[in-house]
């Protein structure tokens, strides 16, 4: 008998869940761009009521040939104060912000706010889409290297089943362990510490060593880690 090799491209609610708890911060939901439904919001800023109509008409014609490149809104309910703005596609993980009063208009620039990393840089309304459209790349490439790095500095390498179990528990993460195969072997660490199995890799880790469990020969690592 062969078994099949079957790839799951199952996208369910841990995978969101995993999405979320990855890039978010304390602030709410950071997406990455590529998966942020909109990419940009305009907040369009006035102090008189007097200057209300001609700033909402600032930013219709800032964004006039957006349409169909990016998706975007342009916030210019005067109901709610900027500040108030920010906060609510800061939690709902718009990856750019765009803020324009009088004075940007003035100058010719707006403020750009990466919603990653908070950053806030003026940048000229001439070329604006292709300047927004290469940070939103940067961003996607940025929020990539950050989970990479994190997820490699909490991946160890464990052969000693007290350590492995003590560590799963503090500091946690996923561990690369020697596995002889044998379900009693993996039963033994859930019990001890709830961990199981979560990757067998087709290609690399193959050298071979002795079951982390029971000291029998291993043919390669397996990944193991905590579930929840
Ligand atoms: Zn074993």
């Amino acid at each position: 008998m062969r078994h099949v090799y079957a790839t799951s491209w199952g996208v369910s609610t841990r995978l969101i869940g995993a999405l979320i708890m990855m890039h978010s911060d304390d602030n709410g939901l950071v997406l990455p761009p590529r998966l942020a439904p909109t990419k940009v919001v305009v907040v369009p800023i006035w102090k008189e009521d007097a200057e209300m109509a001609a700033m909402k008409q600032k930013a219709a014609d800032l964004t006039r040939d957006w349409k169909g490149r990016i998706t975007f809104k342009i916030d210019d309910r005067d109901q709610y104060r900027p500040g108030y703005k920010f906060n609510e596609w800061e939690k709902r993980g718009v990856p750019i912000r765009i803020e324009m009063g009088p004075k940007d208009v003035a100058q010719n620039q707006v403020i750009v706010v990466r919603r990653d990393t908070g950053e806030k840089m003026a940048v000229p309304q001439e070329g604006l889409l292709a300047a927004v459209e290469s940070l939103l790349e940067r961003m996607q490439k940025d929020l990539y290297a950050r989970a990479l790095r994190n997820r490699d500095a909490n991946t160890f390498t464990c052969d000693e089943y007290k350590a492995l179990i003590e560590r799963l528990e503090s500091p946690g993460g996923f561990f690369w362990v020697h596995w002889c195969g044998q379900a009693a072997c993996e039963e033994k660490f859930q019990q001890d510490a709830k961990a199981t199995i979560r990757l067998q890799p087709i290609e690399g880790g193959q050298a071979p060593g002795a079951c982390i469990v029971c000291g029998a020969p291993s043919a390669q690592r397996v990944l193991v880690a905590k579930s929840y």
